[in-house]
């Protein structure tokens, strides 16, 4: 090992080979068996249970916690996939402190919810291991849809669309499906290649044909789409992202954190990553978090995240925040980047206090600096890319317009979550098969 966390500059191989591993192991190891079966005994299977309300995919959760308790965890994965067949990234990924566990009458009476997220996980895991796919290809309609995005909103489209008996087709930019999944998620959260296992076995449900490396708007147009089939779907995302708009923002070292992340994901060995010494991150939601936790990881001396308004604000939900912080990371709120500073590239990131004000975030004109060599701006992502003359909503797709349907973040309404985007993709899928078959 030739560098340390002390060793200034964005270098590779901070630490100890086999720290790596250990530091992006399973965030949240499985339950085993025994586990699972206590774990699922907790539950109370409440009539007009919460949690199903608090699911964006209204997954039947005591029915599924109930087939666990009584040794059917294949019936349980069943009543999960049901509703959302991407079940198994869910499991792993979603913020469930504040969706079911939040909405768990056991999390009101003693402040420890069922454990949702990894019940249903345990039982997605046990059942993709025995190679069950409890879904079949629905009797050929003729019917062909395009789907734009092999993110969760576009496979869990594609899959119900399947299930209908249409052909569809997945145009993909990226060499790989799965979206945020393979390209986004924290490492530590989706381990041992489960984005892609999951797209795989997904796509084994037949009469889903995937296009990667074909981009609409550069090698498809939307209106040969719409002429080429009987329905569009787009769930492009958000690929955009937004300015600081400090001086100096184009300085080397001052990156976009869903780049940096990205990378990451794509990395084999990730010693060869290179990563600052000082890592300052401006943002106040999971991709800040994430970015800044996985910074740490990679033997950054110091991490801190900078977010411009109060910590209540953040939305990093708190489970995330003290993630953040008992991985080592800094949160510091109610201050805005100012200047980044340096000769050609980064070396201090400048901030001005902030006060909210009736007129809006005002500066209190106090300012202090942090040293740094790498910046990741973390700041939110925004529609980029998406076809023109489509009708735009607060800055997103509208849901339906014509023969063309959006899901996902890139649509209007709905949390940018994972489990909204397997809903949102699911919904149209039943809109379009309707408008198909009428
Ligand atoms: C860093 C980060 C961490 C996150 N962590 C979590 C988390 O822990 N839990 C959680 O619930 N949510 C998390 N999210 C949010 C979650 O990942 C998204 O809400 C979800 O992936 C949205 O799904 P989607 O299918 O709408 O879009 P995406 O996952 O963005 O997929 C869109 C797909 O469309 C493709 N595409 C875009 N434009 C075109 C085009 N013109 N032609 C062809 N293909 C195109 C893209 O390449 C991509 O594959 C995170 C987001 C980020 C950025
Ligand atoms: S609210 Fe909690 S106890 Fe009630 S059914 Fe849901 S998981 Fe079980």
């Amino acid at each position: 090992m030739s560098n340390s966390p002390l060793t200034p500059g964005i270098v590779p191989g901070r630490l100890p080979a086999e720290a790596y591993a250990r530091n992006f192991a399973d965030h949240e190891p499985a339950l085993d068996r025994h586990e699972a079966r206590v774990a699922a005994d907790r539950c109370y299977f409440c009539h007009d249970a919460p949690c199903i309300t608090a699911c964006p995919t209204s997954i039947d959760i005591p029915l599924f916690i109930r087939q666990i308790a009584t040794g059917t965890p294949e019936a349980a994965a069943t009543t999960i996939w049901s509703q959302n067949i991407l079940g198994g990234i869910c499991a792993r990924v979603c913020p469930t402190e504040t969706l079911c566990e939040e909405a768990c009458v056991r999390e009101a009476a003693e402040g420890k919810p069922v454990e949702i997220g990894r019940l249903q996980r345990y039982a997605t895991d046990v059942a993709m291991a025995k190679g069950l796919h409890p879904f079949t290809r629905g009797t050929p309609t003729g019917k062909r849809v395009a789907v734009v995005g092999a993110g969760p909103a576009g496979l869990a489209c594609a899959h119900r669309l399947a299930m209908h008996g249409h052909d569809v087709v997945i145009y993909e930019r990226r060499p790989k499906a799965g979206g945020l999944n393979e390209y986004g998620i924290a490492s530590y959260k989706a381990t041992n290649g489960f984005a892609q296992k999951e797209v795989d076995w997904l796509l084994s449900i037949g009469g889903i044909e995937l296009r990667c490396g074909v981009e609409l708007g550069r090698d498809v147009t939307l209106a040969e789409l719409e002429a080429g089939y009987d329905a569009v779907f787009l769930g492009i995302g958000l690929a955009g992202v937004n300015a600081l708009r400090a001086a100096g923002e184009d300085k080397a070292g001052v990156r976009d954190a869903v780049d940096f992340i990205a990378e990451l994901r794509q990395t084999a060995d990730l010693s060869t990553l290179p990563i600052g010494r000082d890592v300052v991150v401006i943002g106040g939601g999971m991709t800040a978090v994430d970015a800044a936790v996985q910074s740490k990881l990679l033997g950054a001396e110091t991490v801190t995240i900078v977010y411009r308004r109060g910590q209540e604000k953040m939305s990093a939900s708190a489970y995330e925040q003290e993630h953040a912080t008992s991985a080592g990371v800094r949160i510091i709120c109610n201050a805005m980047p100012v200047a980044i500073h340096g000769n050609g590239a980064v070396r201090e990131v400048e901030f001005a206090y902030t006060q909210e004000t009736p007129e809006g975030l005002k500066s209190t004109g106090e300012t202090f600096r942090l040293k740094a060599d790498q910046v990741f701006k973390a700041i939110g992502q925004t529609l980029a890319g998406a076809p023109e003359g489509l009708a735009v909503q607060g800055g997103k797709l509208a849901g339906h317009q014509g023969k063309v349907w959006a899901g996902g973040d890139c649509a209007a309404g709905g949390e940018d979550l994972t489990v909204t985007a397997v809903a949102e993709g699911r919904d149209a899928a039943e809109a379009i098969h309707k408008h198909l078959m009428a």
